[in-house]
């Protein structure tokens, strides 16, 4: 499998318990490195941007007012297949199928508040890491 970069945000949710070390470590043990990384409180624009693909879904307007409720940790994670190592450590969208010892079977609350992001596929890692890192502020590959 390719050595890949990935695009993961801890959501404001996640922020407010208190987890963001808890999930670091799950990163960490899977053997993904966290290539770059930023607190930051997305505004309005920045996380309609984020989700422009969702635009038109039901939920995006409240997805947007979730996203920018409080602040969110922002990173790059790197590793073999980091995309679906990812995603298979966050677990099904609602917490409620995630399957156990995912990060969000442990960690969210709802389908709303689902305490991370992941890039869904390489060419959603290539747009989610640019939109929010320079090429000067990722760790350079070793
Ligand atoms: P994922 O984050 O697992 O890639 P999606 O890309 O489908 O999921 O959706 C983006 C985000 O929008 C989800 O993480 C979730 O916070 C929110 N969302 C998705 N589907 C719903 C829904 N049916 N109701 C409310 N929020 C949703
Ligand atoms: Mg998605």
């Amino acid at each position: 499998m390719a050595n890949e970069r990935t695009l993961s945000i801890i959501k404001p949710d996640a922020v407010a318990k208190n987890v963001i070390g808890e999930i670091y470590s799950r990163f960490e043990k899977a053997d993904l490195k966290i290539v770059a990384a930023k607190m930051m409180h997305l505004t309005q624009e920045q996380a309609e941007g984020f989700y422009a693909e969702h635009k038109e879904r039901p939920f995006f307007n409240d997805l947007v007012a979730f996203m920018t409720s409080g602040p969110v940790v922002v990173q790059v994670l790197e590793g073999e297949g980091a995309i679906l190592k990812n995603r298979d450590l966050m677990g099904a969208t609602n917490p409620k199928e995630a399957a156990a010892g995912t990060i969000r079977a442990d960690f969210a609350s709802s389908i709303d508040a689902n305490a991370v992001h992941g890039s869904d596929s390489a060419a959603s890692a290539e747009r989610e890491v640019a939109y929010f890192f320079n090429d000067n502020e990722i760790c350079p590959r070793g």
